[in-house]
């Protein structure tokens, strides 16, 4: 990147990533590579994430930066909860059309306060002109047999859900809309700045059976576990946690938000039913509400029921509903 009052692009990347030397990585940002210590348990491996982030694409131009830091992590640790693993580090490429030191700054602010939560520290990437992309592989740990794989569920698995589901979605269609949501609205909070389900992850090692994150919409993930899986899914609708903001739309609204809307990234997952008892405990450790909203079947076919026990349309794909329309903010 061509050099502006920041020193260039080595002087950005001192000045705005590089916050000296690692602490638990060999050997962070400055060299060609980064040298991470090997996992030392036996039986324990890697798990290895990248997620890009558009702009225009997965996220609105004019999003707040300190948001946009957040998330561009946020939707990777995510993607390690998801297998049960532990973050350990993270490299981030970002293409900037300019080197806005303001924007790197909130940018920079909220990136690493995550980071700093879950104990994940950045340690390389790399830096150039470019259209808006942020792009970050997230690197955990989880012994090979604990991990929370799509591929393992089983007919008669109970099917969780954690958190509640809608409000990202909700924001996302109130600003195509053309009302967008303020900014402390706790569905656009969660649209900006989704919590990754971390600790309720590792906590789900050895109890869950297979698990996804929620970033296309609770019908289209759900299908990605039934593909891998060769199973199918029968989930009482009324047993969905549907965020609030939701509660004055017409049904078919509600439903097509709650079961099709992405951006939400929580966790679905499935467990014996014997091991239902620890799962709510582990839910109520982790703070985390958990809903049993439906079972695991044989055959390939995904029903939602009404509490009459009759069909409810399910979403082809991920959030179709306002396809063609403004840019998606969705960052899975
Ligand atoms: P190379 O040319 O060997 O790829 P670079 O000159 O691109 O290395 O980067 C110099 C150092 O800065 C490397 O350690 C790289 O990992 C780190 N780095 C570059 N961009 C970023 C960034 N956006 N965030 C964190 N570290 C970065
Ligand atoms: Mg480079």
């Amino acid at each position: 990147m061509p050099s502006d009052d920041h020193g260039g692009e080595f002087g950005l990347i001192r000045r705005y990533f590089d916050r000296g030397p690692s602490r638990d990585a060999l050997l962070g940002i400055g060299d060609d590579c980064a040298l991470i210590a090997a996992p030392r348990q036996p039986g324990e491996v890697y798990a290895v994430t990248t997620d890009m982030l558009v702009s225009g694409r997965h996220f609105y131009p004019d999003v707040d930066p300190e948001s946009l830091g957040h998330k561009a992590l946020a939707v990777n640790l995510s993607d390690l909860a998801a297998m049960g693993a532990a973050p350990v580090a993270f490299t981030l490429a970002l293409a900037l059309p300019e080197a806005d030191g303001r924007w790197l700054e909130a940018f920079a602010r909220g990136l690493f306060a995550l980071a700093d939560r879950h104990g994940c520290e950045l340690v390389g990437g790399d830096t150039t002109r470019g259209p808006l992309v942020i792009s970050i592989t997230a690197i955990g740990t989880v012994a090979q047999g604990a991990a929370l794989r799509r591929d393992r569920a089983e007919p008669g698995d109970d099917l969780w859900l954690s958190g509640e589901v809608g409000a990202a979605a909700f924001a996302v269609r109130s600003r195509d809309l053309g009302r967008p949501l303020a900014a402390d609205h706790p569905a656009q909070v969660r649209l900006d700045r989704p919590e990754p389900r971390v600790a309720l992850g590792i906590a789900l090692r050895h109890f869950a059976r297979a698990a996804i994150d929620l970033s296309d919409g609770l019908a289209g993930d759900l299908g990605h576990v039934l593909d891998r899986s060769r199973a199918g899914a029968e989930i009482a609708f009324d047993r969905i946690p549907i965020a609030a903001a939701l509660d004055g739309l017409p049904a078919a609204d509600r439903a097509a938000l709650a079961l099709g809307g992405g951006d939400d990234y929580e966790l679905l997952f499935t467990a014996a039913p014997e091991n239902a008892t620890a799962i709510a405990a582990i839910g109520e450790r982790a703070g985390v509400p958990l809903a049993r909203i439906g079972t695991i079947t044989a055959g390939a076919s995904m029903r939602v029921l009404d509490p009459r026990g009759a069909p409810i349309a399910v979403p082809a794909r991920g959030f179709d509903h306002f396809a063609g329309g403004a840019p998606r903010a969705h960052g899975g």
